[in-house]
Order: structure tokens, then C-alpha cells, then sequence
């Protein structure tokens, strides 16, 4: 599951536990962003970003971080993360890629997205405000590719594109950056730590005594 985690909060964690849960998954990997292609203006460095992440999974045994993209001086590609993957993991083992719906109608965005189901499958995941719609590219594409039973995720490596609905959270980073630039708190949208993170490194706007 990769994102710009900008910053991480309970929408992220959620969806990933559930993904792990329903699939049987060992592990679900959050992927931060390095330098996010289609974002001008992250909110903060990559390193927070990263360590926020980190902090925010620090005590869930399922979920875990793949720093790469943090650590690459190439720009966050996809394409780039989803091939080094799979160079790592081998021709045979499945991969899916996790995004939520708004991020799905966007991909005939991403650079050689359609590269992407030669290397993993993709799980679309429902998110308030987003459903799935027939948008143009993306409608051939899902009718094209999508599977009925979650079972091919796990014995095929790649090539499947999922929709699916899980526990509908309407948190966003977008939200949680306005409410701690105007004063308020995002208090239980995102874990403790990472507010405590914010704080304290003055993160967002935050401002002390606020
Ligand atoms: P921003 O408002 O800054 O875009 P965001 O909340 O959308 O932040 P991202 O880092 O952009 O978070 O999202 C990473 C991935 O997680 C994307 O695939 C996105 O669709 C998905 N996602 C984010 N929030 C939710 C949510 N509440 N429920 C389901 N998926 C989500
Ligand atoms: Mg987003």
C-alpha cells in the first residue's frame, strides 16, 4: 500500500489491517513516498512522513514499512517500486497493490501504468466520497481485468483488478493538515503517537499552547 502518508491516520491503518484480515495475509507494506510525482507541496519531509509511518505500526506485528521509495533518489514511481518488487520477491509469489478508489480512477495518470498488472494485482478499496465509476480508460480496463473471487489474489502473481468495500472511514491527510493549521485538534483520526509526533516537531502549522 503506498501513499504520501502526509500524514498517516486511521483511514491507512485501517484499510490495511482489514486487507490483511480478509486475505489471511502475513504482512500488508506501507510504502511511503519519496518525492510524491504528483504532489508539488508535500506537507513535510519524506523522513517524517516516513517516521510517523513507522511510529504508527510500531505495534501492529501485521503491518509493516518498506522505506524505498524514502531511500531512492529516483522520483516515486510505481512502476519503479512495483519492479523492484517483484525483482525481489520472484516471478511466481503474488503481489497485490492496494489503493483506495480515488487513487484507482486516476491511474491512466501514472507513468506505465499499464505495466502495472504484469506485476501485481490491484485491490481498489472504496472510500467515503469515492465509489467506483465508469470513467473513460478506466472503465474498459476494470471490465477488462477485474476478478470475482478474492481467491486468484493469492494464487496467481499478478494480472487481477479487485473492487472492494471495507469498514467506510472518511478521514483524509487533507483534513487533518487543515484542522491542525487552523488550531484544532485531529485528535483519534490518526494514532496518539503520531499526533504526539506532530507536536513535537511542530508539524502542519502546528503552533504550541493551540
Ligand atoms: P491527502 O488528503 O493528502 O491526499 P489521503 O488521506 O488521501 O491524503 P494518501 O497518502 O493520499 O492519503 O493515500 C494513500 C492511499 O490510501 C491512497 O491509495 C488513498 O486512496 C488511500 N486512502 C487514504 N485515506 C483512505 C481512507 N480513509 N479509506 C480508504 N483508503 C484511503
Ligand atoms: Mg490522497
Amino acid at each position: 500500500m503506498g501513499g504520501t502518508f502526509d500524514p498517516v491516520h486511521h483511514g491507512h491503518l485501517r484499510t490495511a489491517l482489514e486487507i490483511q484480515q480478509w486475505l489471511q495475509l502475513s504482512q500488508v507494506t506501507m510504502i511511503p513516498s519519496g518525492a510524491p510525482v504528483h504532489r508539488q507541496h508535500p506537507g513535510c519531509s519524506a523522513e517524517h512522513r516516513l517516521t510517523m509511518v513507522r511510529l504508527a505500526v510500531a505495534d501492529a506485528a501485521s503491518l509493516c514499512v518498506d522505506a524505498r521509495e524514502v531511500n531512492s533518489s529516483k522520483p516515486s514511481y510505481s512502476a519503479l517500486t512495483l519492479a523492484s518488487l517483484r525483482d525481489e520477491l520472484g516471478p511466481e509469489r503474488p503481489i497485490c497493490m492496494v489503493m483506495g478508489m480515488d487513487a484507482y480512477l486516476t491511474l491512466p495518470q501514472w507513468k506505465d501504468w499499464h505495466t502495472f498488472l504484469s506485476l501485481c494485482h490491484i485491490i481498489a478499496v472504496a472510500r467515503p466520497g469515492y465509489r467506483y465509476q465508469p470513467v473513460a480508460q478506466m472503465d474498459e480496463f476494470t471490465r477488462q481485468h477485474a476478478i470475482k473471487s478474492s481467491h486468484l489474489l493469492t494464487e496467481k502473481p499478478c494480472g487481477g483488478v479487485l473492487i472492494h468495500e471495507l469498514t467506510p472511514l472518511g478521514i483524509s491527510a487533507t483534513q487533518i493538515r487543515e484542522l491542525i493549521s487552523q488550531g484544532q485538534s485531529p485528535r483519534y483520526l490518526m494514532p496518539d503517537q503520531v499526533w504526539e509526533y506532530i507536536k513535537q516537531h511542530q508539524l502542519y502549522g502546528y503552533k504550541r499552547g493551540k
